[in-house]
């Protein structure tokens, strides 16, 4: 699946290993990699994204390494179980 991401440039290191840890409470999902397609690094930071599917305005946020992360600028192929979790739900 693609997804693109929508996180602004001054999200502090903070934010985003909190956006991770959302990730890990609502997922059910136990893999520990981060969600690039080909990627075995652990999860480090939490990103948020949109898909490309038609109609779907929802914001996710889904598990990276700290490589990906940092380095995702545009489209990004993740794996196909890798659970998005809707970044609207309530802590
Ligand atoms: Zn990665």
């Amino acid at each position: 699946m693609l997804v693109s991401n929508v996180m602004d440039e001054i999200r502090t290191e903070q934010a985003k290993e909190n956006w991770l840890a959302y990730w890990k409470h609502f997922s059910r999902c136990q893999d520990q990699y981060c969600a690039e397609v080909n990627c075995l690094n652990p999860q480090h930071h939490g990103v948020l994204v949109k898909t490309q599917r038609a109609g779907d305005a929802e914001i996710y946020v889904i598990p990276m390494c700290k490589d990906h992360s940092d380095n995702f600028t545009s489209l990004f192929e993740i794996a196909d179980n890798t659970e998005i979790v809707p970044a609207s739900y309530t802590l």
